[in-house]
């Protein structure tokens, strides 16, 4: 069995996990992630990707507005390629209460978050598609933050000074010795072995998932899992980010997220056990076009792409009703100190905003544990990628020769490591998928540099995928490309083709009519009618 020693392991690759380890890395602590599914597949994929100004948290939870503002101008120098900073709006529509309105821009003055009342006039103006029958609007810093880009990177970084990663590896269970942790049992899951990870201090960084691994290890950790749903429409409706001046309550913002918008979201709670089942449920998807309609009229005409949903990671505490009221704030729990078990340590709660204090709060505690003396520099060195801006002008011209489209979009997903992805050389421009511009070059570059083992981590590095044809044109050319850039056989990559498809569909399931419908049966006729994907499985039997 393989086994492998290390000063640290961080269980879970969401956001926070990511940011543990780069944290450590970056403090000299040898650290090894451990992922069951791919980086940010948990709750850190399944989210809106608002860069949260703290606006909507002002009026009920000081400390987190707080908090999200702070993060919110750290993010934008140490990750501006993962940032659109948009700006957002709150709009209040005629059946809210008015007097919302004033109460946000005062708790947002005592949270220092930098909202201005602006005038209806204004508001249509900035954002056109918007209600014209709003009472009124006040403009905030509120952006937008890719997940998936964001969790590359600092595995990216991490990774180039040194730390292990391994995905599709599952924790199975935490190894004790007396009441200290020794390290964990795993399995991966594409080699299909069993390996043992030994180490001092672990890192319960798996978001909801975290109940269980506590259980492994004998101690208890309730978690509170609330489902929010969120459906996606097929083109830009908005360009800044558009929320509904009232308490937070389903169907109340719509994010604007590269070629696409997302209208969200939904809270219920739901069991334990439900947590790996999760379906988006056919009055959620009504309630949030019913009320995505009252902000944007056009959401009426546009074309639903998706629903998908996640659950938030939230610490239960009793007496508590809600998954809005409980809350989102950071818990960070030694269990030498309220377990007797020495080595491990929660952290959970929070949002995908704060990941990066929650990674400073949990990596302090570490060097405090192992006598590390080396303070936290996360909000100060950039992410690969953010290191320094250069404009797009100057790319452009730059890469004179490749067509601007391709430049900007590599540009855009990667920052500064465009330079890592596009050569003059001819091929390495051509375009795989059409919807986002991914080109072969970045196909390449992510199977080689950024852990992607299946067609399913490739769309979460290049957004192959995941524009208005959900994979239906671009999926085969780059399952080609496994074969070519990966260790992987012709009938592997149609396997991974096939597992592909299948995972765009459920997320088409829940919205399947009209015009979705006819384009999902065109899918239907390529892959099935055309290339036989549905006989893979009957020959590998
Ligand atoms: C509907 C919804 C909308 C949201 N919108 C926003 C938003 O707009 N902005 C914002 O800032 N926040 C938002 N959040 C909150 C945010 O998404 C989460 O707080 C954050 O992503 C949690 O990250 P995490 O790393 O703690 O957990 P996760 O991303 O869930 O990571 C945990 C990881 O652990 C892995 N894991 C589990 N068990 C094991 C095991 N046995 N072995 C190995 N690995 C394991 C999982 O596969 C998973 O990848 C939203 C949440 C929801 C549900």
């Amino acid at each position: 069995m393989k086994i492998i020693e290390t000063e640290v392991i961080v269980i879970g690759g969401g956001a926070t996990g990511c940011g543990v380890l780069r944290d450590c890395t970056l403090r000299g602590i040898k650290a090894v992630l451990i992922e069951k599914n791919d980086i940010a597949s948990g709750t850190t994929g399944r989210n809106h990707g608002l860069l949260h100004s703290g606006a909507r948290y002002a009026v009920k939870d000081l400390e987190s507005a707080t908090e999200c503002i702070n993060e919110n101008r750290i993010l934008k120098k140490i990750a501006w390629h993962c940032i659109e900073p948009t700006g957002g709006l709150f709009v209040t529509l005629p059946e809210d209460d008015p007097n919302y309105h004033n109460k946000l821009l005062e708790s947002c003055k005592f949270a220092d978050i930098d909202a201005k009342e602006i005038s209806v006039k204004k508001a249509l103006a900035i954002e056109p598609n918007l209600n014209p029958n709003i009472l009124s609007a006040i403009w905030v810093p509120d952006g937008t933050i890719d997940p998936f880009r964001l969790a590359s990177a600092n595995i990216l970084d991490s990774v180039e000074r040194g730390a292990s990663v391994l995905t599709h590896t599952e924790v199975q269970r935490i190894m004790l010795k007396q009441n200290q942790v020794a390290g964990v049992q795993c399995y991966d899951k594409v080699a299909k072995e069993y390996l043992e990870v030994y180490a001092p201090i672990i890192v319960n960084a798996a978001g909801v998932w975290g109940q269980h691994i506590c259980e492994t290890a004998g101690i208890e950790l309730k978690m509170f899992p609330s489902k929010g749903s969120m459906v996606i429409i097929d083109y830009r409706i908005n360009n800044v980010v558009v929320n509904r001046c009232r308490v937070p309550s389903d169907g109340d913002i719509i994010v604007p997220g590269d070629t696409v918008s997302l209208i969200g979201t939904t809270s219920r709670k739901i069991s334990y056990d439900k947590i790996d089942e999760l379906v988006v449920d056919d009055d959620e998807i009504d309630i949030l076009l019913a009320d995505g309609e009252k902000l944007i009229p056009n959401v009426s005409r546009a074309r639903v792409l998706r629903a998908y949903c996640g659950v938030r990671p939230l610490v239960a505490v009793s007496g508590e009703m809600d998954g809005r009221e409980i809350s989102r704030g950071v818990v960070l729990i030694d269990h030498k100190e309220r377990d007797n078990l020495q080595g491990l340590i929660t952290i959970a709660g929070g949002k995908l905003m704060t990941y990066r204090l929650m990674a400073q709060m949990t990596t302090d505690l570490i060097a405090k544990r192992i006598g590390n003396k080396k303070r936290c520099i996360t909000h100060k060195v950039p992410l690969p990628g953010s290191e320094k801006r250069v404009g797009y002008t100057k790319k452009i011209k730059y890469f004179s020769g490749i067509p601007n489209s391709v430049v900007g979009s590599t540009h855009y997903r990667h920052g500064e490591r465009v330079h890592n992805i596009l050569s003059l050389q001819k091929r390495n421009y051509g375009l795989i998928c059409e919807c986002e511009m991914v080109t072969i070059g970045e196909v390449e570059y992510a199977i080689k540099n950024l852990k992607v083992k299946n067609l399913v981590d490739l769309r979460r590095r290049t957004r192959i995928g995941m524009g208005p044809c959900q994979g239906e044109l671009c999926a085969y050319r780059a399952a080609g490309l496994f074969t070519e850039f990966g260790e992987f056989t012709p009938d592997t990559s149609t396997k991974l083709l096939k597992d592909f498809i299948e995972e765009r569909f459920k997320g088409m399931k829940p919205v399947l009519w009209g015009d979705g419908l006819r384009e999902f049966e065109f899918t239907y006729w390529i892959y099935q009618g055309l290339f036989g994907l549905g006989l893979v499985e009957e020959e590998e039997q």
